[in-house]
């Protein structure tokens, strides 16, 4: 129970705590936002905070963010912006009350605190403003995206509740056929997950726990290696290897996957350069460029250095790059793609065919060779499968563009690739993913037969 007045029970912190929200008490009603009349962040938190801890009724936080509301100001006028902020700030204004906090944090994101007994509940109010707002005659199309967190654990602070919420709110941003998403444990795990990985990145990467594993490409005639893909592999000494897709998303978020990205090449150059000194092997091994190299001022003087530093050719080191990262910031690629192709660099567009606009990059974009994605092969032994696999091969060979055929599996995809002229490919039927020294160890074999 909500304490009226301290007692004895109190212990020093309480009564502190106690104060600060007796203060805030008196102030509530000054922290509005002039435009709406709706309380602001602060106000709301403290608020939230004292209904979610001090009632027995179960709460939940509700934010909605509107997709399309910098357009109302941009293309209408400030004047719409601003009647449909009103007009917002009404619809929720509904829902006001003791046993409620309402607030409009700034711009167009709007929160409500309510207590409830089924979801179902909340669902009725979530499609109900949804609606309402949907409905404001106005020239620009407004689409309101609801998050919501069910205040489970009355020890938890309004203020992580509302970022639960956000989190939630997120997944359903700009979508046309979901207006609302609950906030679940699976988004809850990925956010530590994703916190986990920022917070051990640097360790980790100091550490040496990034290491160079090599994917052997090759020509499916022989069997015989014609190069390597260098593909990281995160080393944890407590949870054993993580694969590249569960942790670059997220370092590709705060740009960490530049340095990341830097120490696989360096390693890469290194191995290049030390299978040419002892052994006298020269195979080329690509390496993967994220799309955030788009905003990487040093990209190009960095693959330049590695390059005269360890005397290994930029022949040998062609670059592979996805759609995506073509387009990330198209311009701004460009311009690094021709300075590099100006080195002696190669490009590699990888997982060709499971973007949409790849096949004017063919045109756009200096591509030296192709990798077709392994999604081409998933249904190899469908027929309509087979002439969109047999024709996109013949159209590339039309292009004079070197193929690799990527997940090569089993031995039927093997046949129908080799029989339609695509000769290199990588795949599990091959070679797995290995540490760079197995690599090695392959290539001293091959040598010797
Ligand atoms: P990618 O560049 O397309 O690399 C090929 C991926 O396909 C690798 O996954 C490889 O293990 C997998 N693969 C190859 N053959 C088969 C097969 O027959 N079956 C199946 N199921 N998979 C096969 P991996 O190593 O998990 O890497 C995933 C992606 O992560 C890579 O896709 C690449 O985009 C990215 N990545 C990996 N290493 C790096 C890196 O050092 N830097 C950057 N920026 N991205 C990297
Ligand atoms: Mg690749
Ligand atoms: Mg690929």
């Amino acid at each position: 129970m909500k304490p009226n007045q301290p007692n004895q029970s109190f212990d020093p912190d309480d009564l502190y705590l106690y104060s600060l929200r007796k203060m805030a008490e008196s102030n509530i009603d000054k922290n509005r936002i002039p435009l709406t009349n709706l309380l602001n962040l602060r106000a709301f938190l403290y608020k939230a905070d004292d209904l979610i801890r001090y009632n027995d009724d179960t709460y939940a936080i509700i934010v909605m963010d509107i997709a399309g509301f910098k357009l109302v100001n941009e293309f209408c006028s400030r004047t719409d912006g601003d009647a449909l902020l009103k007009y917002i700030s009404d619809c929720f204004r509904v829902y006001e009350n003791d046993k409620t906090a309402v607030a409009h944090f700034r711009a167009d994101i709007f929160a409500l605190c309510i207590p409830f007994k089924q979801e179902t509940e909340l669902i009725a109010i979530v499609n109900r403003l949804s609606e309402q707002i949907k409905s404001f005659p106005i020239a620009c199309k407004i689409l309101p995206a609801f998050g919501i967190c069910i205040a489970s654990d009355k020890t938890v602070s309004a203020s992580t509740i509302q970022d639960c919420a956000f989190m939630a709110q997120k997944t359903v941003k700009g979508k046309y056929f979901a207006n609302y998403a609950f906030f679940d444990k699976s988004m809850h795990d990925k956010m530590l997950w994703e916190k986990k990985i920022e917070n051990t990145f640097d360790e980790a990467l100091a550490g040496d726990q990034f290491q160079l594993y090599i994917q052997p490409k090759v020509d499916m005639n022989s069997g015989k290696i014609i190069g390597g893909e260098a593909l990281v592999r995160w080393v944890q000494p407590e949870t054993g290897i993580i694969p590249p897709g569960e942790f670059i998303p997220v370092l590709e978020k705060n740009a960490s996957i530049i340095d990341l990205d830097k120490h696989i090449w360096e390693k890469t150059f290194s191995f290049i350069s030390q299978l040419k000194a002892k052994h006298n092997i020269e195979v080329p091994i690509s390496i993967n460029l994220s799309r955030m190299h788009a905003y990487d001022k040093h990209l190009v003087e960095t693959l330049k250095s590695f390059s005269s530093y360890y005397q290994v050719s930029p022949s040998l080191v062609p670059l592979e790059l996805t759609e995506s990262a073509y387009s990330e910031n198209e311009e701004l690629m460009y311009q690094k793609i021709k300075a590099l192709k100006a080195c002696g660099f190669l490009f590699s567009m990888d997982d060709f065919g499971c973007g949409y606009s790849t096949m004017n990059m063919l045109v756009s974009q200096p591509v030296d060779e192709v990798k077709i994605d392994r999604a081409f092969l998933f249904h190899i032994a469908n027929p309509k499968s087979q002439t969109l696999v047999r024709h996109t091969i013949s159209m590339l060979h039309d292009l004079d563009l070197p193929i690799i055929a990527e997940g090569v599996e089993n031995n039927e995809q093997k046949t129908l690739l080799t029989e339609w002229g695509c000769r290199f490919a990588q795949g599990f039927l091959f070679h797995k993913p290995m540490p760079a020294e197995s690599f090695r160890q392959l290539l001293l074999q091959q040598s010797l037969d």
